[in-house]
């Protein structure tokens, strides 16, 4: 069984928002993120799903310190058995850990200098968190290069001269380089084509069973989740609602949120007609969420009971988590596997 590489427990996030129209008025704290807590085991690859403006990149860049949570714990289990507690941690240690972890962005136009060669991209973070020659430089970037399917002879070259799948290659490569324990994906494939995002996928799938590596995959695409997932969590306003197995997950998902954005995945047989569930009314504003369960606007099960009391995430059995008080009841469409569905 897997350890532990990471324990996330009861991290918060909030900004402070001003409006512009009252503009003496105090800034307004809003919620971003809401006692999430989950644990990440090595080697496996978590995704985040959700909505735009649920939450699931910020607690991506929580986890890379890219910003700041406001409270609770991140354990990182270090290679050597230490436990540090990334929110607390020093400068030394900081610097330390900072190689263990990185991150893909989402856009490969916008995510590489446009004024550095291909070989100082990669190189870079080797020379921030490492001692090394020129020579030794240049075989790693080299070796890396040619694993992420780059052409060495073209390192000299700058990224405009490049297609978006191979600036995602030049992306991977680069968050590659201090051989990290963990890399967190953030839409690391939405830009691109969808017969590059196949490639990109497997190029993942191919340097984790080579490295060992531990994936956050975070996604609002279903379709590509379902494809690399152990596991997956749900995010609503903020909140995880339901994580599972993936496969449990979409075999048979437990919150109604989870059932209506599972009814935009394309079944795998083309002949089966689906149900498609479209959400009433807007994804609710998180400086002002609504009373209970902060789906209930949208539910289509909702009880008077939904408007008034906030479901915890609970495990149901099996290590899936939900968070909805009829999670037990409730007969929810999934879609079938690929085994399921006889392909
Ligand atoms: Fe819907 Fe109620 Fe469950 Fe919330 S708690 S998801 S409103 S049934």
């Amino acid at each position: 069984m897997s350890k532990p590489i990471l324990q996330v427990t009861k991290m918060n996030k909030s900004f402070q928002v001003k409006s512009k129209k009252a503009l003496f008025q105090k800034p307004k704290q809003v919620q971003i993120l809401n006692n999430i807590s989950f644990e990440l085991l090595e080697g496996e690859t978590l995704s985040i799903v959700g909505e735009s403006g649920c939450g699931k990149t910020t607690l991506g860049r929580c986890i890379v310190r890219g910003v700041s949570a406001s409270s609770g714990e991140v354990i990182y289990h270090a290679e050597g058995g230490e436990e540090v507690n990334f929110l607390q941690m020093n400068k030394k240690e900081t610097k330390t850990y900072r190689k263990d972890i990185q991150m893909i962005f989402q856009d490969p136009y916008s995510s590489l200098s446009p004024r550095m060669s291909v070989f100082d991209i990669i190189a870079e973070p080797l020379i921030a968190n490492f001692k090394l020659s020129r020579a030794e430089i240049e075989a790693k970037v080299t070796e890396i290069a040619e694993k992420t399917g780059l052409n060495a002879g073209f390192l000299k070259r700058f990224p405009h001269a490049f297609s978006g799948g191979q600036r995602q290659r030049i992306a991977i490569a680069r968050a590659l380089i201090t051989q990290p324990r963990l890399i967190v994906c953030d839409e690391a494939v939405s830009a691109l084509d969808v017969s590059i995002q196949a490639q990109i996928i497997n190029l993942l799938k191919d340097l984790q069973d080579q490295y060992k590596i531990t994936y956050i995959f975070i996604s609002h695409d279903l379709s590509i989740v379902q494809n690399i997932s152990d596991r997956v969590a749900v995010m609503h306003l903020g909140r995880i609602v339901e994580l599972a197995s993936s496969e449990s997950l979409f075999g048979q998902p437990r919150h109604p949120y989870t059932e209506a954005l599972m009814s935009a995945v394309p079944h795998p047989d083309p002949e089966v007609k689906k149900e498609r569930i479209i959400l009433e009314g807007e994804v609710p504003n998180p400086a002002n969420p609504p009373s209970g369960c902060h789906f209930h606007p949208r539910c289509r099960y909702r009880t008077e009971k939904c408007t008034q009391e906030v479901p915890d995430l609970r495990d149901i059995g099996y290590n899936h988590f939900v968070a909805c008080h009829y999670a037990e009841e409730l007969q929810l469409k999934g879609v079938p596997t690929e085994d399921a569905a006889g392909m």
